[in-house]
């Protein structure tokens, strides 16, 4: 009997299953995950086994992005515990982020109050055309390994997952059902029943390498380019190289000038990975589900039951999506008040 569904197995759907066993205290099993792809699939609709993906500046300056950064960052060590440490596919390495200009005092003043080992770097060691930087330690996810983990954990601890392809968002609510989840990423935009017009994808083009001698992540982030570095951790030295921010191309193919641009980009940026010969292992491109005005977490009734909404993540789902997950479980408690009855 499922009471509650998460509808999508992506890393937000995930993180709110999680919430919801942690904050509201809903059995586990009482919790269906249904989803078209789940952990293990790879498809340019599921958009979670492409990320980079470590903690970084990716994300907008807004108040409530900045929370669900901090919230993700300082919490999710409690996932990591449980699915067994860092070899279940998250661990922490250093990173040095810089920007060619100054990202503003939201942003560095919110950072600077958590994360780990925080430091301006003195203006006389940027690199040209830069004009601000930051070193810290930060999380590094290996995606694909991390969400099967994710998976199996829930699943041992009684949660179901169901593979099925939904066409109206009403199919969600099976026999029982009092509040559907809906963190369907990038299917938000052609999902009946949803389709929100703002949804639209930031496609990514990316390079796995064998570097197994970088054990450090670098951005750098410019007004119409990000160009990142970032270990795959109990990946036997991957190496994630980007990227791209392309709105509006919902395009799974990958480029040739793309990867070239990306690899010149990168070694400039990090010289010492050819101090072994590049070894690609994989070129593969990704779309991130941005949404105009920023991501959607909002409760509505759908005939007396909760329809709960948490997508539109972009390029920051592993870093902001517990805060996420944590804020549409309050509103599940506060709109449904049905927590206690599960
Ligand atoms: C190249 C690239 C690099 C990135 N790097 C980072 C990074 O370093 N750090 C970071 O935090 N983020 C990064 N991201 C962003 C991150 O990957 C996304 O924010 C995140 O994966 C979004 O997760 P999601 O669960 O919302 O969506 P998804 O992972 O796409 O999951 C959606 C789920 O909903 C299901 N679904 C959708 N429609 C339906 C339907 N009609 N019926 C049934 N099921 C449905 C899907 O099957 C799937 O299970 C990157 C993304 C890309 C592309």
């Amino acid at each position: 009997m499922s009471n509650v569904v998460v509808l999508g197995s992506g890393i937000v759907g995930l993180y709110t299953v999680w919430s919801l066993i942690t904050e509201a205290k809903v059995k586990p099993s009482k919790i269906v995950v249904i989803g078209e792809h789940l952990p293990g699939d790879l498809s340019i609709n599921y958009t979670s086994p492409w990320a980079g993906g470590n903690f970084s500046c990716i994300s907008p300056n807004d108040a409530d992005t900045l929370s669900f950064d901090k919230f993700t960052y300082t919490n999710v060590a409690k996932i990591q515990k449980v699915l067994g440490g860092p070899s279940c596919g998250l661990d922490m390495k250093p990173s040095t982020e810089f920007w060619d200009e100054y990202p503003g005092d939201a942003k560095i003043n919110s950072l600077k109050g958590y994360l780990k080992d925080f430091k301006v770097v003195p203006s006389s060691e940027l690199p040209a055309g830069t004009a601000f930087g930051i070193t810290f330690t930060t999380w590094n996810f290996n995606c694909p390994l991390f969400l099967a983990n994710f998976r199996t954990y829930l699943e041992k601890t009684g949660v179901s997952f169901r593979r099925q392809k939904l066409t109206h968002i009403s199919q969600a609510y099976l026999p029982h059902t009092v509040a559907v989840f809906n963190c369907t990423g990038i299917g938000a935009f052609s999902l009946s029943g949803v389709k929100d017009s703002k949804v639209y994808p930031t496609r990514g083009q990316v390079l796995v390498v064998k570097a197994p001698h970088i054990q450090e992540n670098r951005m750098r982030w410019g007004a119409d380019y990000a160009t990142y570095i970032i270990p795959r951790p109990n990946s036997g030295g991957k190496l994630i190289l980007g990227g791209f921010l392309q709105k509006d191309n919902w395009t799974g193919d990958t480029f040739e000038e793309e990867t070239k641009d990306i690899i010149k980009r990168t070694t400039e940026l990090m010289p010492k990975i050819l101090d072994q010969p590049l070894e690609i292992l994989a070129v593969a491109a990704g779309l991130r589900p941005s949404r105009h005005g920023g991501v959607r977490i909002e409760a509505e009734k759908v005939e007396e039951k909760l329809l709960i909404h948490n997508y539109g993540a972009s390029g920051y789902g592993y870093q902001a999506g517990l805060g996420m997950g944590h804020k549409a479980v309050q509103l599940f408690q506060t709109t449904g008040k049905v927590s206690a009855k599960l």
